[in-house]
């Protein structure tokens, strides 16, 4: 292929340098007069990046300057956004990306990934090689149905999989060429949205059933067979097709969903790394979950795994886990669960007061995944601290006003006792003189490293078991240190060394469960080294 020069060398991102080309690639390349004369270092332009920044009050309007730069200069861009990720990853990401998917139709700018609708049903395979190169290896996917917390968004969900491959370059080095967001239009039900000029996609109700169904699996076919490396991950679909596409093609190919698999093993990872600074055996913890929906399965489940990888049978794993939902505690009588719940009801009697629950059962740790602002009251976590010395207190459910309780009430009611983590942010927490940094369970410590690990080793599966390992590599990057400020996860400005850990354990479990398809190096550390994207001027 013809290398591109002048003019257009400028305006293809993989290989623009702006104002660092040096005076011999200007010759070479034809640039001569369209830069002005002084050649800029790297340094200089990350410096005008944070200058500009700071320009932009709302975050939207940092995140349109941003997803500008990602589109002239790709090497800034990345440069950028790692140096200084507890800054730049919620601008590119959440919560930010949340706004611009809102906004998508009215600040879109240069179309990134692809759109590939329902109607095109018959020729996915053509779109596919529509696509820049022939080498991808890992796709997000959406259907838009359930973005964030902010519901069904469409085609504008194409924001999600652009913000989200953005961040396994930018924390885990996995290269952007072999990247691909991608958002399959299946309709909308959204009422502004199907009333909307500026929105762009099918203007129907969303197709469902078997039809969708048939949709998905067109899908996966045509783009396992265009892009015989890929791995797939399914982000933000509603809790049911979730759930169900998971387990249809997790056995088959290499897939895996980080609404549902990610979000348990950074949970997971949580308590795995209280249970080792608290001195007591994972086996230990007994776990009450409020809400049994698609969250509480998918964590569920995957404690399940992690008790039986340390020694527990299946039957006293599930003796360890129990819920209580909308109806109360999920107990064999009940005669309304549905078939993924049965096997976490236990003989016990009925009861349908969580805090009661929590005397009855002496949780060492409770799970807010219910969507029920506040659940998590008073009276609750004071029994949760009559019946531990330290009470854990994980409330997931998002955005913060949905979250079971605050950090602040819960180092109050606990007397400073609690050990808090939460699926949104909270500030720190002063209570009696002591400081507490509250922890947040955040997917960023393993989706990054779990595409690195998958790229290097173009894994044929995605197993529970290398969650658990991801899980467990992150618990281990924890000091005792951290663990006195309240901190349970590492910091997100650790991400790069974090992932690099990371992946090395999960390519290991890859490598060791014969699931790799490519040869077993010495030393699997350089190895993955060796494949990292590295945001600089080549
Ligand atoms: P869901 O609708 O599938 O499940 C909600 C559950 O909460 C149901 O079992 C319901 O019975 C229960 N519930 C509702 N009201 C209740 C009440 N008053 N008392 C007790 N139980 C009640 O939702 P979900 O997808 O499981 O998500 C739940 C929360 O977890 C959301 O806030 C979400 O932001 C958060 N979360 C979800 C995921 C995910 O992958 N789905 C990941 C991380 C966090």
């Amino acid at each position: 292929m013809e290398k591109s020069r002048g003019y257009s060398l400028l305006r293809n991102p993989g290989k623009n340098k702006g104002a660092a080309f040096s005076m011999e690639e200007r010759r070479e390349f034809g640039l001569e007069g369209l830069l002005p004369d002084s050649v800029e270092t790297i340094e200089t332009q990350m410096m005008r990046v944070h200058k500009q920044l700071n320009n932009f009050e709302k975050p939207i309007n940092k995140y349109i300057y941003l997803m500008n730069l990602y589109d002239t200069n790709e090497t800034l861009f990345f440069r950028a956004v790692a140096s200084k990720p507890s800054v730049y990853l919620p601008l590119v990401y959440t919560p930010t990306v949340g706004e611009a998917c809102q906004a998508f139709g009215h600040i879109a700018r240069r179309p990134r990934g692809l759109y590939i609708s329902i109607n095109q049903k018959d020729r996915i395979k053509e779109i596919l090689r529509n696509w820049f190169t022939t080498d991808v290896r890992f796709a997000v996917v959406t259907d838009g149905q359930r973005i964030l917390g902010l519901g069904d968004l469409g085609v504008f969900g194409i924001g999600i999989p652009i913000g989200k491959l953005a961040l396994y370059t930018s924390c885990a080095g996995v290269p952007p060429k072999h990247t691909l967001p991608i958002v399959l239009d299946v309709g909308t039900n959204n009422e502004d949205f199907l009333k909307d000029p500026l929105y762009p996609g099918i203007k129907q109700k969303r197709v469902t059933g078997k039809e969708y169904d048939d949709f998905i699996e067109a899908f996966v076919d045509a783009i396992n067979e265009v892009f015989p490396k890929i791995c797939i991950q399914w982000e933000d679909f509603a809790g049911v097709n979730a759930i169900r596409i998971l387990d249809q093609y997790r056995y088959k190919i290499s897939t895996f969903n980080d609404d549902i698999q990610g979000t348990a093993a950074i949970a997971t990872a949580g308590f795995i790394a209280i249970s080792r600074l608290m001195k007591k055996k994972f086996r230990e913890q007994r776990f009450l979950f409020l809400g049994a929906g698609a969250a509480a399965f998918g964590i569920a489940n995957m404690l399940v795994q992690k008790f039986k990888k340390d020694g527990l049978s299946e039957e006293e794993a599930l003796g360890q886990i129990w819920m209580f939902d909308v109806n109360g505690l999920l107990v064999k009588s009940r005669t309304d669960l549905a078939g993924h719940q049965k096997a976490f009801a236990h003989e016990s009697e009925a009861c349908d007061d969580f805090a009661e629950a929590v005397l009855r059962i002496k949780p060492t740790a409770i799970l807010g995944v219910s969507t029920v602002g506040g659940a998590f009251n008073q009276q609750v976590i004071e029994n949760m601290s009559l019946v531990n010395d330290q009470p854990i207190i994980f409330p997931y459910s998002n955005p913060t006003s949905h979250s079971e309780c605050t950090a602040e009430d819960a180092y109050k009611w606990s007397k400073g006792k609690a050990i808090f983590a939460s699926g949104s942010p909270f500030a720190s927490v002063t209570y009696e003189g002591k400081t507490f940094t509250p922890g947040q369970g955040n997917n960023v410590f393993i989706f990054p490293a779990m595409g690195l690990a998958i790229f290097a080793t173009q894994a044929k599966r995605i197993t529970d078991e290398m969650l658990i390992v991801a899980a467990e590599a992150v618990a281990e990057q924890i000091s005792d240190e951290d663990f006195q400020k309240g901190l349970i996860y590492p910091h997100v400005d650790n991400i790069a060394q974090v992932s690099l850990n990371v992946a090395e354990k999960i390519a290991e479990e890859i490598f060791n469960s014969g699931l790799a398809d490519v040869d077993r190096p010495e030393d699997i550390r350089a190895f993955i080294k060796s494949k990292m994207y590295e945001p600089d001027y080549k």
